[in-house]
């Protein structure tokens, strides 16, 4: 799990969903991007960035959506699109300058991508991907694969927040690597 860069840039996403998988998911679209900075030499978190994102292919939150994010109609709606919500999360991390985008599984790297390719916009990785749900794996040396909340549990963290929040799951992202690193 160790890496060169200066940041561990621990991303987490939410998108539009429905419990039959009656939206496809290549209609999946983002409605949070949840984001903390971890500092690869100190592993503390140096900045956070959330926000909400209106979607234009299911503009209307499913209950189920509703109830698995607990985000709310009002806040997609209120919110900016992915092509101006991308503008201010680059805006925030590029200062930074080296960073490794990481996220639990490979889901979020794929999520940006058709995000990215519907608005017709650059993808802003260009740096690669750590898969921190392989890393973890890695680390203990165990061929199986902990979701988030096994993760937590394994490492006797207690989850913070809400789960499937974006901003939560990536704090609670960010404190499974300070403690596997820690140890
Ligand atoms: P997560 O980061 O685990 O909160 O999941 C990211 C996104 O995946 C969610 O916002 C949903 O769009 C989708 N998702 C997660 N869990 C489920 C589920 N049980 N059923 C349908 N979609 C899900
Ligand atoms: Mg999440």
């Amino acid at each position: 799990m160790k890496i060169t860069q200066n940041y561990y840039l621990i991303v987490d996403l939410e998108a539009t969903c429905t419990k039959d998988n009656s939206i496809p998911r290549h209609k999946m679209e983002i409605i949070e991007i949840g984001a903390v900075l971890l500092n690869s030499r100190n592993l503390q978190i140096e900045s956070e960035f959330q926000t909400f994102i209106k979607p234009i292919l299911n503009p209307s939150l499913t209950d189920f959506c509703k109830s698995l994010t607990t985000i709310d109609q009002q806040e997609v709606d209120q919110a900016p699109l992915f092509p101006e919500a991308l503008k201010s999360f680059q805006s925030w991390f590029y200062p930074f300058g080296s960073y490794l985008f990481c996220s639990w599984g490979d889901y979020d790297k794929n999520q940006f991508k058709k995000d990215c390719k519907l608005h017709n916009v650059g993808y802003p990785f260009p740096g690669g991907h750590l898969n921190l749900k392989k890393a973890f794996s890695r680390f203990l040396d165990s061929p199986k694969k902990f979701g988030m909340t096994e993760a937590l549990n394994k490492l006797g963290i207690e989850l913070e927040g809400v789960r499937h929040r974006g901003i939560d799951d990536a704090r609670n992202t960010a404190r499974i690597v300070q403690q596997s690193l820690s140890r």
